[in-house]
């Protein structure tokens, strides 16, 4: 049976052992040694990653107390030279430690009992057993952990018989083969039953901050970052506040207020915008309709939505008893278009003939629209119209 460092010393990264097994699969093989720190998968703590002998470890899982190491190859020698991703290890311990002291602190302040735990390369988070936690309970709990992290208090692991378990203070009895059960305890704050690698005092959590929570089945699941991830956050997060404020020619204190009034300002010129839109659309409407006699006008535009176009033909409807066909080769869009004194029921034309062009599209009585997928089917539909509707004309 492997001899578990991990369980001994959290902080081991080398260490030199022999291989005790090798088991040949299709691309990979299994390899079993005398003794590992590399920390198998459970617990929601994650798989360590490394080097044997330099061949990059792939995966490391326990079956029957054994642990395995996935390898691309077998090492060529029996006696191998073993080092731990420790860059990785250790995020891991943070989080996974950092967890204990979370899950305690929620239980102490608020009663919420932690259900689960995941650990994952880009989210942490824990399932607690309570509805909601609103932003002070939220902001009580981040700052009771820090606390605690300030306190530095001391973490240590050890082993006990199930009988010794019971007159410690764990929260719930785990279930776990053998007379053997591992501890770890937070000085003064927690005491659970966990197989995982733990930081030894709480001052190297360094700083956890609580990012977000959602509902999840009745629970409150809560994202969180300790250590490490707290400080690549921290870092992220300032940088794009410096990069918008100066963006903003503002300081972070100002900014909320800065873009707030920019938001202010952009609405205003939304609106003059749709203003100006419909005195140009006016003026259009007035020119097509001066420009010919034809009962039928058809015009391609090239910069305008459909927006613009139902503004233009709204315009001529009112001010005329014309028919309009318009396109817009910005958006591959027809609109056609009449105020209901013309036998034309532009819906019915639509359902009846778009398909054939590769359009999508419909409307009612008086006006219809089609989307395409290019510029073709579009002409090429316009064309049709022109056609078809001359005739009835
Ligand atoms: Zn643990």
């Amino acid at each position: 049976m492997t001899k578990k460092l991990y369980y001994e010393n959290a902080y081991l990264k080398n260490w030199t052992t022999t291989v005790t097994n090798v088991i040949h699969k299709d691309d990979y093989c299994l390899i079993t040694l005398a003794e590992t720190a590399f920390y198998p998968e459970g617990g929601g703590q994650p798989s360590d990653s490394g080097l044997i002998d330099n061949i990059q470890v792939l995966d490391v899982y326990q079956h029957d107390g054994e642990v395995y190491h996935k390898l691309p190859h077998p090492p060529a020698n029996q006696a191998v030279q073993c080092q731990i991703d420790w860059e990785l290890r250790y995020d891991h311990m943070q989080q996974h430690t950092g967890q204990h002291l979370l899950s305690a602190i929620c239980i102490e302040e608020y009663d919420a009992h932690t259900s689960s735990f995941h650990l994952g390369k880009d989210t942490v988070s824990i399932d607690l057993s309570v509805p909601t936690l609103n932003d002070d309970q939220l902001l009580h709990i981040e700052n009771q952990v820090n606390k605690a992290i300030i306190e530095n208090r001391e973490i240590k692991t050890y082993f006990v018989s199930k009988k010794q378990a019971e007159t410690l203070p764990l929260r719930k009895m785990p279930d776990v083969e053998g007379d053997d059960m591992r501890i770890v305890e937070i000085d003064g704050i927690d005491t659970s039953a966990c197989a995982g690698t733990h930081v030894s005092r709480t001052g190297e959590l360094g700083l956890m901050k609580l990012l977000k929570t959602e509902k999840s089945k009745g629970n409150t699941r809560v994202y969180f970052i300790f250590g490490g991830r707290a400080l690549k956050d921290y870092q992220a997060t300032h940088s794009v506040l410096i990069t918008l404020a100066n963006q903003y020619s503002t300081n972070r204190e100002g900014l909320a207020e800065k873009i707030s009034k920019l938001e202010t300002e952009n609405k205003q010129y939304q609106r003059e915008i749709e203003e100006l839109n419909g005195k140009i659309n006016q003026f259009l409407a007035q020119e097509l309709v001066e420009s010919s006699n034809r009962k039928l006008i058809v015009s391609s535009f090239e910069d305008k939505s459909l927006k613009d176009l139902q503004g233009i033909a709204k315009e001529i409807n009112e001010i005329s008893n014309r028919c309009v066909i318009f396109t817009t080769s910005l958006e591959n869009k027809l609109l056609l278009s009449h105020n209901g004194s013309i036998p034309l029921q532009c819906g019915q034309l639509f359902k009846q003939e778009l398909k054939n062009f590769n359009g999508k599209g419909g409307g009612n009585n008086t006006t219809a629209q089609a989307a395409f997928n290019n510029r073709n089917d579009m002409g090429a539909f316009k064309d049709y119209l022109e056609t078809k509707i001359n005739e009835t004309l």
